[in-house]
């Protein structure tokens, strides 16, 4: 039985490598109960997918404050602190 779109299951089985440095890119992917989602892929070199996420200029935060990763991911500056101690 096929639950979702064909087009569901080609991203998921989509891989790609970083077209800056050739390595092989990674992303966030979450089974919610419902499906799995999936994140942009990024490379450690700091390159996404998702150019709002590029982090090739360095580190990127938000308007709150929260630092932006090349996977889509957004970390809120606490946590940032409490990492240092
Ligand atoms: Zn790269």
């Amino acid at each position: 039985m096929t639950l979702f779109s064909a087009a569901y299951y080609a991203e998921l089985a989509r891989t790609m490598n970083c077209p800056r440095c050739d390595r092989p890119a990674g992303r966030d992917e979450v089974d919610n109960g419902v499906g799995i989602l999936v994140g942009p892929y990024g490379c450690p070199c700091g390159w996404s997918e998702n150019p709002d996420y590029d982090t090739s200029g360095g580190p990127r935060h938000d308007d709150a404050g929260y630092r932006l990763d090349q996977w889509g991911g957004a970390t809120p500056p606490q946590t940032i602190e409490s990492e240092i101690r």
